[in-house]
C-alpha cells in the first residue's frame, strides 16, 4: 500500500479503511467511477447478518417456489447441500472471497453476495486462494477492465492446482456484449457469469453451476473446452427484489440502495448502458430497511443511487429525495446521514434547505463538476452550465457554511482545450473544494463520447501531442486541487468536532480513525472499545488532508 497520505485519505474516504493492497491509480479513483480493489476479507465476527432466515424449514425436494425473495431462499437452502457435501469430501470448511472493484454501489452488492456466500455454508477468504472466487466488477474505465483480466490470469493459475475451485464474474462490466464474448474465447476456466440486474438471482446461479455437475473435483479445472459456463446477462430489468441476506461489512454504519441505473446519458459515461434506467426503491422498504439496520446498532447511513436527487420520480406516488430525507431524519437511532450522488441540475432548494435544518445529515455535498468549460459540458450532455453551477454552489455555501464540498473532474474529454481547463481551473478556485476526484478521460465503447474521440483520432504525432497536452493540463488542475484542498482542511484546526469512530489504525495500533460529519478523517489515541461511537475530539494538527487528534 502506498503511504502518501492524500491518496490513502482519497481512499479512506470513500469506502472506509478498507484494506487496501493494489489500487494504481488513486488520483484517478472517482466515487462512483473507480479502479479500486476492495477487498472483503476483514474480521467479520463483530458484524450481523441482515435478513437471515432459517434455511433448514425450507423443503427443497418440492419444486422452487416462483415468487421472490422466497424462491431465492429455496436456492440458498439447495446450495448448503453442495457445499456441506464438498466441505465434508475435502474434510475442511469452504471458503470464499468476494472481490469488489469500483463504487459504493458495487460494494454494497458485493455485501449482498457475501450474505448469501455466508448463508449457504462458505467462510470468508482473505484473497483468492479460496475455494470459490467472485469478482464484482467496474467498466466506468477502461483499465478497470484491463485490471480484471490480469486477476483473471492469475485464478487460471490457481485453478490448475485446485480443480474444484469455483470462480465467478459479475457486475458492470458483464453488461459488455465484447466482454463476454472475450471470455467466452479466451477464459473458458469461468464458471459463472452474471449482470448487474439480476444479482438477486445469484443463489440460482450458484445452484445451477453446481448441478452442472463437478463440484466434487472430477472436471479439469475448467480447462477443457466442453466446460460449460453458466451465463445469464440482461439486458435490463424493472424488478426490484427485497429482503435478500447482507452481509454488513460495519456494524454501525451502512450503505443503502434507494434506487438504480440511470437516465441521464452523460456522454461519456456507461452505467445507463450497463445499470439500466432509472428505477427508485419504494419509501416504505427503504425506512423499513434503516429501521432496522438502527436497531441493530448502525448510527450512519449512506444513501445509494446513481442521480440521488432524481429520487422517487419513477414511483407510482413520486416523492423528493428531500422528503424521504426528511422522513429518514425521524428514524430512532440513525445519527449520521450521509448520501450519494448529486447531479447538479437536479438539486432542489428543498434539498438545501432539508441539509441545512437538519441535525443528522452530514456537513458533506459530493457535487460533480466535470468540467468548468459551458463548452465541455455540453458536449458531455451535463445540462447545467458554468454559471450555473457556480451559482448552485454559492447558494449551498451561504445556506450551510460549514458543509464541505467534494467533486469529480474529467481532464481531456473529446475536444478540450487549455482554454477549457482554465475554466475549470476557475470553478475549482471560486467554489474551493475540499477535495476533488481528477480523471483522465477514459474512451468507454458505446458512449457518444466516444465515437467523438474516434473521429478526432488523427496520425500518431498528433495523438501524442494531444495526450502530452491532456497530462499538462491535468498536471496543472491537479495542483490546484491540491493546494485548495490543503487550505480548506486547514482551516477546522484548533476546533473540538464529533467523530464517529471506525476502527484501529492501520498504520499505528495505538491510534484510531474516525470521521467527521464533514467526511475528513482524524487519527488519535484510544482505545478500540469506541470504535461505532461518536466522539468529540480535539483536531490538534492538520497533515494535509487528515488530521492529528486527542479525544475530549
Ligand atoms: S449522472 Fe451521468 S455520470 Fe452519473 S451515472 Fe448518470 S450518466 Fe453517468
Amino acid at each position: 500500500m502506498r503511504t502518501e497520505a492524500g491518496r490513502i485519505l482519497i481512499a479512506e474516504r470513500i469506502i472506509g479503511n478498507d484494506k487496501i493492497d493494489d489500487y494504481g491509480e488513486v488520483l484517478r479513483y472517482n466515487v462512483f467511477h473507480a479502479e479500486l480493489v476492495i477487498r472483503h476479507a476483514e474480521d467479520r465476527k463483530v458484524r450481523k447478518m441482515e435478513n437471515a432466515i432459517n434455511l433448514n424449514e425450507i423443503n427443497i425436494d418440492s419444486k422452487p417456489p416462483e415468487d421472490e425473495p422466497a424462491r431465492q431462499y429455496y436456492f440458498m437452502a439447495k446450495c448448503r447441500r453442495y457445499v456441506k457435501a464438498e466441505s465434508e469430501r475435502l474434510g475442511r470448511p469452504l471458503t470464499a472471497a468476494v472481490i469488489t472493484f469500483g463504487c459504493q454501489m458495487n460494494a454494497r452488492d458485493s455485501e449482498k453476495l457475501s450474505g448469501i456466500l455466508e448463508s449457504i455454508g462458505y467462510l470468508p477468504a482473505e484473497d483468492e486462494n479460496a475455494d470459490f472466487v467472485i469478482y464484482n466488477t467496474c467498466t466506468v474505465r477502461d483499465n478497470a477492465n484491463q485490471r480484471v483480466y490480469g486477476r483473471l490470469g492469475h485464478i487460471n493459475s490457481l485453478k490448475k492446482k485446485n480443480h474444484h475451485m469455483k470462480v465467478a464474474l459479475c457486475g458492470c462490466m458483464m453488461q459488455e456484449l465484447s466482454v463476454i464474448e472475450k471470455i467466452k474465447k479466451s477464459y473458458r476456466f469461468v464458471d459463472l457469469v452474471f449482470g448487474t440486474h439480476n444479482i438477486y438471482k445469484f443463489a440460482e446461479l450458484l445452484a445451477e453451476m453446481f448441478d452442472s455437475g463437478d463440484i466434487c473435483g472430477t472436471h479439469s479445472g475448467g480447462q477443457n473446452a466442453s466446460h460449460r459456463i453458466i451465463i445469464d446477462i440482461w439486458e435490463n430489468t424493472d424488478k426490484i427484489v427485497e429482503d435478500l441476506p447482507v452481509e454488513r461489512k460495519y456494524p454501525f454504519k451502512s450503505g443503502i440502495n434507494i434506487m438504480f441505473g440511470c437516465d441521464n446519458f452523460c456522454s461519456y459515461c456507461i452505467v445507463p448502458y450497463v445499470r439500466g434506467r432509472e428505477r427508485s426503491r419504494s419509501p416504505e422498504d427503504i425506512l423499513r430497511e434503516i429501521s432496522a439496520l438502527a436497531r441493530d446498532g448502525v448510527a450512519e447511513v449512506m444513501l445509494l443511487g446513481q442521480n440521488v436527487n432524481s429520487y422517487g420520480k419513477t414511483l407510482e406516488n413520486p416523492i423528493t429525495f428531500a422528503q424521504l430525507l426528511r422522513e429518514v431524519e425521524q428514524i430512532e437511532g440513525i445519527e449520521r446521514i450521509r448520501f450519494m450522488t448529486s447531479h447538479p441540475k437536479d438539486l432542489s432548494d428543498e434539498l438545501i434547505a432539508v441539509m441545512k435544518e437538519s441535525k443528522k445529515i452530514c456537513r458533506h455535498l459530493h457535487l460533480p463538476l466535470q468540467s468548468g468549460s459551458t463548452r465541455i459540458l455540453t458536449a458531455m450532455n451535463r445540462r447545467y452550465t458554468k454559471e450555473q453551477y457556480l451559482a448552485l454552489a454559492e447558494k449551498i455555501r451561504r445556506e450551510i457554511p460549514d458543509i464541505s464540498i467534494t467533486t469529480d473532474i474529467i481532464v481531456g474529454f473529446p475536444g478540450e482545450e487549455p482554454a477549457d481547463v482554465d475554466e475549470t481551473i476557475d470553478v475549482i478556485k471560486k467554489v474551493q473544494y475540499d477535495n476533488a476526484f481528477t480523471f483522465i478521460y477514459s474512451k468507454r465503447t458505446g458512449t457518444p463520447a466516444a465515437a467523438m474521440a474516434e473521429a478526432m483520432t488523427g496520425t500518431p504525432e498528433e495523438n501524442l501531442e494531444r495526450e502530452m497536452m491532456v497530462k499538462e493540463g491535468f498536471d496543472r488542475l491537479l495542483k490546484v486541487v491540491q493546494d485548495t484542498a490543503r487550505q480548506r482542511v486547514a482551516r477546522l484546526e484548533g476546533q473540538i468536532l464529533d467523530a464517529l469512530v471506525e476502527e484501529v489504525n492501520e498504520q499505528d495500533s495505538r491510534l484510531l480513525t474516525g470521521r467527521l460529519s464533514n467526511n475528513t478523517i482524524v487519527h488519535f489515541p484510544g482505545d478500540k472499545s469506541l470504535i461505532g461511537r461518536i466522539v468529540p475530539v480535539y483536531l490538534k494538527e492538520c497533515h494535509g488532508f487528515y488530521y492529528l487528534g486527542e479525544k475530549r
